[in-house]
């Protein structure tokens, strides 16, 4: 659709002329030369607006989520995604992440026909070719093969004045949430609201006890909420004091603190008797700690794993027999070990779990206009903060719940 470009750098916080786009924006940049630490891979450069093609939209982004996404393409590990996209043929090569904001659409590309200039809108976070002929054949975007992480996969996110998604990506804003709120609760909400709610039969039923690796994080923050919601019973693991508190406050019946164990990591060989038999000892006092805080000797049914390495091994063995661990990351480390006899014999189900369909975030995004669920956000700062923001959850630091950057919807 006809815009007018207009020359000019508007500062954040500042409208152009309606109906027409700015040469330039400021964004949250990553460069292959400067990888490494978020806090020195991210820096705030003045960089073109991006054209908008077919089926896309252009979003005056108000406010972004932070998501560990860019803490990995931050570092280039384990991809480098600025590499894996130029060889596929994209010449730009730097990176805008972000993939979750709330933002105000500012162009539209031809063909697009459901949102229009002007429209208040939340972001989601995959993108896929709705051309593609697997999705032509009736599967699940999600599991497309075109499917794409937006901002860390795809670039032009929301770490920038001017955000590229495509037109299914824009869901309405309800009214009564802010900015802030809005731009907070996609990437984890909707993540484990997918792996508690997605895969049945193994979705929350009332009574049903979960245990929620990194309960005070992000996902783990949303997943309390949802599993509270679905009648269920949360266990969550932190690493202190003031975490559990917060996830007794979203709604844990009880927490456990993984300082108190030591045996995570990559499981020893079964020949190895006395290292196994310290695993399996390690692994049972944390089963007997989840019956402790359940008040009962009851296994979980789902399990929510995130953090990968250092902790499949037990969540596959706690897990109740015939129940599901969900995963959706690997924190810790990639080279999830299992120790299959638990897993057949058991009949447990492991299942890979990334992001969520449309109608799943349209849930969550109604579940949050509701009150049900809060995005439990705190605001780190302003668009020169996203290295900062990603740099806390690299060390650990981040206070509990999701973090979010103002971009253009600066404080009075
Ligand atoms: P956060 O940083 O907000 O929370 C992660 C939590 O994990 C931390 O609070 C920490 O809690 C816990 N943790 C960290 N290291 C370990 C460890 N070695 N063992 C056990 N727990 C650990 O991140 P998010 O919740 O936003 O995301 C978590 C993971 O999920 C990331 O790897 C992310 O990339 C992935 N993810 C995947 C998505 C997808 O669509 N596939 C979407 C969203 C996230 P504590 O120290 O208190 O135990």
């Amino acid at each position: 659709m006809a815009h007018t470009r207009v020359k000019e750098l508007y500062e954040p916080g500042t409208l152009p002329p309606a109906g027409s786009v700015p040469e330039l924006m400021y964004a949250a940049v990553i460069r292959q030369d400067r990888l490494g630490p978020p806090d020195k891979a991210i820096r705030t450069e003045v960089v073109p607006v991006p054209e908008v093609g077919r089926g896309q939209v252009l979003v005056h982004v108000m406010a972004a989520g932070i998501n560990y996404n860019n803490v990995w393409a931050s570092l280039g590990r384990p991809v480098d995604v600025i590499a894996a996209r130029m060889r596929l043929g994209d010449p730009v090569d730097y990176h805008i992440g972000g993939s979750e904001g709330a933002g105000i659409v500012w162009a539209v590309g031809e063909g697009v026909r459901h949102v229009k200039v002007g429209d208040e809108v939340v972001l989601t976070s995959a993108q896929w070719d709705e051309t593609s002929p697997d999705i032509r054949l009736g599967t699940d975007p999600m599991a497309s093969s075109t499917q794409l992480a937006w901002g860390y996969e795809s670039n032009f996110g929301t770490f920038a004045q001017y955000a590229l998604a495509d037109e299914y990506q824009c869901l309405p804003k309800p009214a009564g949430l802010d900015w802030v709120d809005a731009a907070s609760l996609m990437c984890t909400g909707a993540t484990s609201y997918r792996q508690l709610c997605g895969w049945p039969p193994h979705v929350v039923e009332p009574g049903d006890p979960v245990l929620i690796w990194g309960g005070a994080g992000g996902l783990g923050s949303m997943a309390i909420q949802i599993v509270r919601y679905r009648g269920g019973r949360p266990v969550a693991v932190v690493s202190d004091e003031a975490r559990a508190e917060h996830c007794r406050r979203l709604g844990a019946v009880g927490t456990i603190n993984r300082r108190d164990f030591d045996h995570w990591g990559r499981l020893p060989s079964v020949d190895d008797t006395e290292a196994y038999r310290g695993w399996l000892d390690g692994a049972k006092r944390f089963g007997a700690q989840i019956w402790e805080a359940l008040g009962e000797r009851r296994a979980p049914r789902l399990v929510l794993e995130h953090s990968g390495q250092d902790t499949l091994p037990t969540s596959m063995y706690v897990c109740a027999t015939g129940g599901m661990v969900a995963i959706c990351g690997g924190t810790s480390g990639y080279n999830g070990d299992l120790d299959l006899r638990y897993l057949w014999m058991r009949q447990k189900r492991l299942q890979g779990s990334h992001f969520a369909s449309l109608r799943e975030c349209r849930q969550v995004v109604g579940l949050v206009a509701e009150g049900v669920l809060d995005p439990c956000r705190t605001v780190i700062g302003t668009l020169d903060d996203v290295g900062y923001a990603h740099q806390l959850l690299h060390d650990n630091r981040q206070p509990p719940g999701n973090l979010v950057v103002r971009i253009n919807s600066l404080p009075d």
